[in-house]
């Protein structure tokens, strides 16, 4: 994995010519491709689970749905 604060490719047109453009209000860290002017708020990767996510499996979890079923849901692994 690379360092956090590195600057993927762009996702769009794969330059690596990115801009840091602020944060959203989770404090995640916004880019702008300066090539074809694509924002992204975060590079997802497989591994990577959103806050949205986190908020789901938290709610799932409320509801007594099996981390199994979650798991098999999201296929986020149950590490
Ligand atoms: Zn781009």
């Amino acid at each position: 994995m690379s360092p956090i604060d590195s600057r993927p490719p762009c996702l769009s047109c794969g330059s690596e010519n990115l801009v840091k453009n602020g944060s959203t209000h989770h404090k995640k860290p916004k880019f702008k491709c300066r090539d074809c002017g694509r924002q992204f708020v975060e590079f997802s990767t497989q591994k990577y689970i959103s806050d949205e996510t986190k908020a789901l499996i938290d709610r799932w979890l409320l509801e007594k749905i099996s981390l199994a079923e979650i798991s098999r849901i999201t296929n986020v692994s149950r590490d």
